[in-house]
């Protein structure tokens, strides 16, 4: 993948864009657009359908945002009650919320009024907004497809569509319901597919959707993104709590998201860490929406040192130089793995991904390192000695085993707690990236907000997202 922030590109001004996005662009701080927005954003503008194969974390949300704000402030309508002019759907809440809060971020100076729409919440605010104007409704298929029942949104007038992250929709479950909503808006639109992967379900749903679309590609295939430093510790299952917050408190690690593989596990790992004191919270499914928004929102402002979440639930996380990101076990899917590490080490920031790998998982370990075509540095911690069987459990060889401690004595309380990574290979692993910095102030809020793009505060919804950059 080339670095997203290449020196090569175009000047945001160049490409097009009315001068009300370019201050906005100017008071999120880019500088310099990323190669989806170098490459999107003209084709967008000249009115085609445009197929883009772009991880999160490229920049892709401002790559479409910034030319629909464009396009429709461009052709100015009378708007009519709860018939927007472009509908971005996407796989969840928290992806909504956030796409939706680009909206307002890009659309500052613009008078346009958007929406987000998603399941969870109480559905009569959503009722209100859309009997106002709406130019930009960003929606889940399911509660979308509720208010289609409901006559309540009328999807008559769509100009532009956009699925964001459509292989996740797919992988979903929301085929029936995407197809269910196109039915329902005109032919005659502009469309616009982004996708991190390219199976044959999301090629089909490519070529019934896209009309001569012009093609994206920023990240190759199925590529774990080179700006995340990867690493592998051969931990038993049954040592892994442990060991987790040894290397939490090891590397002072300030903001950590871990990827569990069950709701079950998250739930478990939350309560094992704030035993040890370390501030933790689980989002996932089972979750209220309130929980997963107050979870979220307290570990971008720094309060929350520990998110743990399954794979679902951690899609569409948007945070600024996440820096660290730790798989507490193995995606059985090798490409949620490369998911799971675009969470960390975005548009040009360094990020570290952990695994925590046991003698179980050798398999899907390989998986990912062939996937990955490269293998992933297997990395010892100081200051953690595992029983010796326990090593030999997690398929340890005698030279990935922990040292032991110095002098003869056995066990944990021999060995002070100090020392930094002894690394296997050949490649030094530099420290975690810490960016000391606080997380961006954003959030999915517990209701859907309904604003102008305006920088109207009054027209916020009060629990509705913050605002933040991008
Ligand atoms: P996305 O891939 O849309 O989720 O964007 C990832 C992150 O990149 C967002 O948090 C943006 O704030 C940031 N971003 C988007 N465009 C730029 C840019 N041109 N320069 C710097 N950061 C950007």
């Amino acid at each position: 993948m080339s670095s997203p922030l290449d020196s090569s590109a175009p000047a945001f001004a160049d490409l097009g864009l009315a001068s009300p996005l370019l201050r906005a662009i100017q008071d999120a701080g880019y500088t310099t657009p990323t190669p989806i927005q170098a490459q999107a954003i003209p084709l967008v503008l000249a009115g085609g359908d445009l197929l883009a194969a772009a991880q999160t974390g490229t920049g892709k949300t401002a790559g479409f945002v910034l030319p629909i704000l464009h396009r429709l402030m461009d052709k100015p309508l009378v708007p009519k009650p709860g018939r927007p002019r472009c509908l971005i759907l996407v796989p969840t809440r928290e992806l909504a919320a956030q796409v939706e809060e680009s909206v307002q971020t890009y659309g500052k100076h613009f008078p346009l009024v958007s929406m987000v729409m998603f399941g969870g919440v109480n559905i009569n605010p959503q009722y209100k907004a859309l009997r106002g104007r709406l130019d930009i409704l960003v929606a889940t298929p399911g509660r979308l497809l509720d208010h289609v029942g409901q006559k309540t949104v009328d999807l008559s007038g769509v100009e532009i569509l956009v699925l964001d992250e459509a292989d996740r929709m797919l992988d979903m479950g929301f085929i029936r319901d995407i197809r269910k909503v196109i039915t329902l808006i005109p032919k005659q639109r502009q469309t616009l597919l982004f996708s991190a992967t390219f199976s044959e379900e999301i090629r089909t749903l490519a070529n019934t959707l896209l009309n001569n679309p012009g093609t994206v590609e920023v990240a190759r295939r199925n590529t774990a993104s080179e700006l995340v430093e990867q690493s592998v510790h051969l931990v038993p299952q049954a040592h892994k709590k442990e060991f987790l917050a040894h290397l939490i408190r090891h590397h002072n690690w300030q903001q950590v998201l871990v990827f569990t593989r069950t709701k079950h596990g998250a739930n478990k790992l939350a309560e094992k860490l704030l035993k040890d004191k370390i501030p933790a919270a689980a989002i996932h499914g089972n979750k209220s929406q309130a929980a997963r928004t107050r979870a979220l929102a307290q570990f971008k402002d720094s309060t929350l040192q520990v998110l743990v979440a399954t794979d679902i639930a951690a899609r569409g996380i948007d945070i600024d130089q996440l820096p660290q990101v730790v798989n507490f076990e193995l995606p059985n899917v090798p490409e949620d793995y490369v998911h799971r590490i675009g969470r960390t080490g975005r548009a040009g920031s360094v990020g570290a991904a952990v695994s925590l790998v046991d003698n179980e998982e050798m398999g899907y370990l390989k998986d990912i390192e062939r996937l990955i075509k490269r293998s992933i540095t297997r990395v010892v911690v100081e200051g953690f000695v595992m029983p010796e069987a326990a090593a030999h459990h997690a398929g340890m060889d005698d030279d990935e085993r922990p040292p032991r401690p110095a002098g003869g004595r056995g066990g944990r309380s021999g060995q002070p707690n100090r020392g930094g990574h002894k690394n296997h290979a050949d490649t030094p692993r530099k420290p975690a990236g810490q960016s000391g910095k606080p997380a961006r102030s954003q959030g999915a809020g517990p209701a859907p907000s309904r604003h102008s793009t305006r920088p109207s505060a009054a027209l916020l919804g009060s629990g509705g997202p913050k605002k933040g950059r991008d």
